[in-house]
């Protein structure tokens, strides 16, 4: 579904260049193609080896860096940023890179998730005389390698580093050196790339692609690499733990294109579509997908199913940022305007609408009442994944779960909310077993704390609200 329509929103993208002259233009494009993580703010932070110069702004990656604003980045080394605010909020200090001065030299920090234990290690810092310049939980990584006692950079990172709970995908620079390093559990996607003599990383492999670099690997859960003039030196700051990268970058926020582990995204959506077919019985005329991120599914399902696939929902891509918008009224108003139906496909049918999960429930409503207006005599929603029941500590926007429609209604009663004739999600099984990570137990390597309350890292209390503790088993 669209995100900026349903309130499920990735917080950010991360990329990194080292070793190409024009690394802030490579930069740019990479950010472009990760512009779906994070539509509130972009950064370029790039270094020539003597010093950090950063151009930041509120905005699209192509607002911020309007005509000539590259130009002043002018180095071999770069690190860039999307931003979608959540933890911290939004405001243009909070806008990544973050990037710190000191007699000793700079840093330039960009962070794809949540850390949970942010208040906790901020509290203590404070105590210790330390000023944070935002809200950001990432000016804590900041504070804690600048307080840690090792004499070297490195051994500073790596002792910050090992201090941090919660998802975090860091790509770290300083006016020699990039470092890379992914959280213990590996939440968040994070890749590795190879252009030319080049070295990259980024959040999804789709950045690699329209700068015509290659996949080399994934980022590990606990690697911190070190780049630098030298080439690329693997290391640890700790030990994996259990892997659990996030299910929905698989079902809804990653794009098509990108793969995660060796896993194709688009491939990955159509499997779940057609598991989904075999764990339901409908009968219909058509099955269509919630633009975007649903069509692989929809596809799938009819695949399976033998029920036609026709593009009954098109989205109307040229209505400005309506999506920033925070209120949930000028949110369900954006739907109108986003997605209308194709009537003369859907005029007379029973539709299988196909949508990737359900949060609020408003612009499912909304849809299946659109496609009814068009003339459909029947909607079924099918949905990709389980139940949305518990909130997400790990940098979805899902902090707020009394607006998790399945956390506190049955299925029957949602689907009566939504006005659909039928409602059947994906189960928790079936959803693992389509994305097919081949990682041993029953999660495979997944987390699935919103489907299931089973979180992958203590939950400190600092970082549940009041009106979530219940909904945290
Ligand atoms: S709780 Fe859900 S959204 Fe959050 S990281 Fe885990 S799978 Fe992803």
């Amino acid at each position: 579904m669209l995100a900026e329509l349903r309130g499920l929103n990735e917080e950010c993208g991360v990329f990194g260049i080292w070793g190409d002259p024009n690394a802030a233009q490579i930069a740019y494009y990479g950010l472009h193609a990760l512009q779906h993580r994070g539509q509130e703010g972009a950064g370029i932070v790039v270094t020539d080896g003597h010093s950090l110069q950063a151009v930041k702004g509120e905005g699209l990656v192509n607002e911020v860096f309007s005509a000539g604003k590259l130009d002043h980045l002018q180095g071999y080394g770069a690190v860039g940023h999307v931003r979608y605010a959540t933890a911290g909020g939004g405001g243009i200090e909070n806008v990544q890179p973050l990037l710190f001065r000191s007699t000793t030299g700079s840093l330039a920090i960009a962070h794809n998730g949540n850390l949970v234990n942010a208040n906790h290690l901020k509290q203590h810092l404070e105590r210790q005389g330390s000023i944070f310049q935002t809200s950001s939980d990432t000016e804590v990584l900041a504070h804690l390698i600048k307080k840690s006692g090792y004499s070297s950079f490195e051994k500073r990172a790596k002792n910050a580093l090992s201090l941090l709970k919660g998802a975090f995908a860091f790509v770290m620079m300083t006016e020699d050196e990039m470092i890379v390093a992914n959280d213990p559990n590996g939440l968040r996607p994070l890749s590795l790339g190879k252009l030319g003599d080049a070295w990259v990383v980024a959040s999804e492999t789709c950045a690699f692609d329209i700068i015509g670099a290659e996949v080399v690997r994934s980022v590990e859960p606990g690697e911190f690499l070190i780049i630098n003039n030298d080439g690329l030196r693997v290391e640890r700051f700790a030990f994996p733990a259990k892997r659990a990268i996030c299910t929905m970058e698989y079902v809804y926020f990653s794009r098509p294109d990108s793969d995660i582990d060796g896993i194709n995204i688009h491939t990955a959506r159509k499997r779940l579509g057609k598991e989904l077919a075999k764990e339901v019985q409908i009968d219909a005329d058509v099955v269509t997908g919630v633009p975007d991120s649903s069509i692989s599914a929809a596809i799938g399902f009819s695949e399976t199913t033998g029920i036609p696939y026709e593009l009954g929902l098109i989205k109307n891509r040229y209505v400005g940022r309506t999506f920033i918008q925070p209120s949930q009224d000028l949110r369900e108003r954006g739907v109108k305007m986003k997605l209308s139906p194709v009537r003369q496909v859907v005029n007379g049918k029973r539709v299988v609408m196909v949508d990737d999960s359900i949060v609020r429930g408003t612009t499912s409503r909304r849809i299946v009442t659109m496609l009814k207006e068009a003339g459909a005599t029947e909607v079924h929603v099918v949905i990709s994944s389980p139940p949305i029941k518990n909130p997400c500590f790990y940098g979805i926007d899902t902090s707020s779960s009394e607006e998790l429609i399945a956390s506190s209604n049955s299925i029957e009663e949602i689907r009566e909310l939504i006005g659909a004739d039928s409602l059947t999600f994906l189960s928790v099984e079936g959803m693992v077993r389509a994305i097919g990570r081949t990682d041993e137990g029953p999660e495979a390597g997944h987390c699935l704390a919103c489907f299931t309350g089973n979180y992958p890292t203590e939950i400190y209390g600092d970082t549940i609200l009041p009106h979530q503790k219940e909904l945290v088993r």
